[in-house]
């Protein structure tokens, strides 16, 4: 568990922000944050993050190959 500080719009000052358990496959990347004021949740942007998961389902090798 890794807390961070952010500004939360809705507690309208800075919270301490916990990672939420990631139902997408994040793992340690997952992105989003809870305030654990409220929890609001966002998304940080503070690395870069890959949507892997989408490239995958969409990616298919050699699609324009058709070897009879
Ligand atoms: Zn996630
Ligand atoms: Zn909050």
């Amino acid at each position: 568990m890794s807390d961070r500080e952010l500004y939360c719009d809705t507690c309208e000052g800075v919270q301490p922000f916990e990672m939420p358990p990631c139902a997408d496959g994040h793992g340690a990347d997952c992105p989003e944050l809870l305030c654990t004021g409220c929890g609001t949740a966002v998304l940080i942007a503070t690395f870069a993050f890959q949507p892997t998961r989408l490239a995958d389902r969409r990616r298919r090798p050699s699609a324009g190959r058709h070897a009879a």
